[in-house]
């Protein structure tokens, strides 16, 4: 068991710096998911953990050593990859049980964990099998073995399910998450898929460009983004935002959008100069859609996924999606009014993209 400790990492390559100064905690038996677009720096700095890359500045420490100079043997970490390295003439059964014999364990030891490892990753028929008589899928099960029968201070996971299809990434999402609830270890996962964070972890890194933009339990980023980046990040079909400008009359205060229109802002204490750019956001699920007065909008195309319904149109000049649970009869070309409920209305300065309140 290790906790993880990083003050002010980052890393060049030549000139270029990719990762900008890491500050992140992590508690002894927590699961981190760091999520952030592609190229935002989150593989540079798992690799930095385990020692694959070198760390420029900052420091690291692993169950309170510091580990910036030492290989990834001495860190006690496993790590799964996107990619499984598997000895392609060796039996599942080795290859899992590859580091325990290069630590030379006796087989008596760690043949029951391999067993469990192989039962619970639904490998258990496949132990006597080469590599190349298996599915992506199986492979990526196989390397995951091999990572858990070590029994390391800290997993590291690096995009582990994106070779996957749909259907077994989310049955290995809750093996994943089931297997950390009994080994209770230290979890480091890399992912660009917030579905994949926010069903996973304890707590959720979300990274843009080489920094963190917010830190927290996926709950309290879903219901209270930092800023824009983070509340267009998380959540599908993402956040519906519209820009404008905040007014205040006798009614209290609109935000006046480009095509004219308007939409009163909840009473709260959040305040604005007046002509101040501010965007507003609000999740598709929290709009209600057969409200008797709100923002008005015109229908352009309905998905029904079975259990709810997206309905899309524009407000503002900007996309729209209303989420619904009732097989509602509305057609395209139809006007609905949405109600934004106060509680859920979320502001935002349109210049810095921070959170307003
Ligand atoms: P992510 O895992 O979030 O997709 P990476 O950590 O792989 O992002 O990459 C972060 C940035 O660092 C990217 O802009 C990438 O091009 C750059 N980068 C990664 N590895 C190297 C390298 N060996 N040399 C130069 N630049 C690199």
């Amino acid at each position: 068991m290790a906790a993880v400790q990083m003050s002010g990492i980052f890393k060049r390559y030549g000139d270029t710096q990719v990762v900008h100064g890491i500050d992140l905690s992590i508690d002894d038996g927590e699961f981190v998911v760091l999520v952030g677009p592609s190229g935002c720096g989150k593989s540079t700095l798992m690799r930095m953990v385990a020692g694959l890359e070198e760390i420029s500045g900052g420091e690291l420490t692993i169950g309170g050593k510091r580990a910036n100079g030492l290989s990834p043997q001495q860190r006690n970490v496993s790590m799964v990859f996107q990619s499984y390295a598997l000895y392609p003439h060796l039996s599942v059964f080795e290859n899992i049980a590859f580091g325990p014999r290069i630590r030379k364990e006796p087989a008596t030891r760690f043949k029951p964990r391999i067993e469990a490892a192989a039962k619970m990753l639904n490998l258990s028929g496949y132990l006597d099998r080469l590599p190349r008589a298996l599915s992506g899928g199986q492979r990526q099960r196989v390397a995951m073995g091999r990572a858990v029968v070590r029994e390391p201070e800290l997993f590291l996971f690096d995009e582990p399910l994106s070779n996957l299809d749909a259907k077994l990434r989310v049955q290995m999402r809750t093996e994943i998450k089931a297997l950390h609830q009994r080994l209770k270890n230290t979890v480091i996962y890399v992912t660009h898929d917030q579905i994949e964070a926010m069903t996973m972890a304890d707590r959720i890194v979300v990274m843009n460009a080489g920094r963190i933009e917010q830190i927290g339990r996926p709950l309290e980023l879903y219901d209270r983004p930092a800023n824009l980046f983070v509340a267009s990040f998380l959540g599908s079909p993402s956040m519906n935002f519209v820009e404008g400008e905040w007014q205040r009359d006798a009614q209290g205060a609109r935000l006046l959008l480009a095509d004219g229109g308007s939409i009163a802002l909840p009473q709260t204490n959040v305040s604005a100069a007046p002509g101040a750019k501010i965007t507003l956001g609000v999740r598709p699920e929290h709009i209600e859609t057969r409200a008797s007065e709100g923002v008005v909008m015109e229908v352009e195309v309905i998905e029904p996924t079975g259990a709810e319904t997206h309905v899309y149109g524009k407000i503002g000049g900007s996309t729209w999606c209303a989420t619904t649970r009732q097989r509602a009869s509305i057609e395209p070309g139809q006007r609905v009014t949405l109600r934004l409920p106060a509680e859920h209305v979320h502001l935002f300065d349109t210049g810095n993209g921070q959170r307003l309140g």
